[in-house]
């Protein structure tokens, strides 16, 4: 592992993995079928009983619902979203989205207890004896294991690389917290406390490495140097101003992660290999080619004649 990643841990929280399943139900059963391509599908000979293992889950979900409140939000987050009016709802998903996120820092039931309720805490602890939950639980470490695996071999090829471009002073304080690839996609980075920076890491090998030897690794060099260029809302004074600099920001992640440092992971010749772009392939293309001349004096920040190697 190269030093300025010495700090990274990758973890599973328990917390965290049964509110996102239960947060998911809604599109359970079309990911159970094996509907959408991009998540890593459960081995066919295993798909009947996991499946009927869900129904077990579920159903002991719902019924607990019926009486605890924030059982009954997570696992009817999907029915509300859609009965509320068009305006509303991307409010309420970012609010149940962070609501969600904020348990991958819990380390305890009193800090649970704070932010969900005592009633939550032993729903929880109810349904975690299911097999479903006990499958989810340990596909999550698994993975965590094969990701930590090929993140310490692939990043350490490009040591130098990435210290020559974000320079080699800090060290990431980055948590990787491991969702089970079978049931979730898009990674992204989440909440920030006290210099300490959480990932959300699902990174299905169905999409990560179907074109690409090296993306999964890429993808989470991507997430962290989200966490070395954050974005603050509340630097920003309007929504506008903000999601511009978002643009900008998410931009400037790609150029330096996914094209600079990715493509040398991957050992691909051409800069703007399309296989490098990892999601918003086509909003993010403008974005790319805007910000690229300011990404280049960035690089060269160092030589002395940055214009020169601009114009
Ligand atoms: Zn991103």
């Amino acid at each position: 592992m190269i030093d300025r990643f010495s700090n990274i841990k990758f973890t599973v929280n328990e917390y965290y993995i049964m509110a996102e399943l239960l947060k998911a139900s809604y599109k359970m059963e079309a990911i159970l079928d094996g509907e959408d391509e991009d998540l890593d599908s459960i081995e066919p000979a295993q798909r009947e009983q996991v499946k009927s293992q869900y129904h077990e889950f579920i159903t002991l979900a719902k019924a607990l619902a019926a009486r605890v409140s924030s059982i009954n939000d997570f696992v009817n987050f999907g029915t509300s979203y859609d009965t509320k009016p068009e305006g509303e709802r991307e409010q309420y998903d970012s609010a149940m989205g962070k609501r969600v996120r904020n348990l991958a820092s819990v380390q305890n039931g009193e800090e649970f207890i704070a932010l969900e309720g005592e009633e939550t805490l032993a729903a929880f602890e109810t349904i975690k004896q299911t097999d479903f939950y006990k499958y989810a639980l340990a596909r999550a470490m698994e993975h965590r294991d094969y990701l930590q695996q090929i993140f310490d071999t692939q990043t350490s090829k490009v040591e130098d690389d990435i210290n020559n471009l974000l320079g080699d002073s800090s060290k990431s304080n980055v948590e990787m917290v491991v969702l089970p690839p079978e049931f979730f996609g898009d990674p992204q980075a989440i909440n920030r406390t006290g210099g300490n920076n959480r990932i959300s890491a699902a990174f299905p090998r169905a999409y990560f490495e179907r074109d690409v030897k090296g993306l999964t690794a890429t993808a989470m060099l991507h997430e962290i140097f989200h966490t070395e260029i954050p974005v603050d809302r509340s630097d920003f004074q309007s929504e506008e101003e903000y999601n511009q600099y978002s643009y900008i920001n998410h931009a400037l992640v790609e150029l330096s992660a996914n094209y600079e440092i990715g493509m040398r992971l991957c050992g691909l010749q051409s800069y703007f290999d399309p296989r490098m772009s990892v999601h918003k392939e086509d909003e993010m293309t403008p974005a790319r080619g805007k910000t690229y001349p300011y990404f280049l004096m960035y690089k060269n920040r160092n030589s002395n004649n940055v214009l020169q190697l601009v114009s």
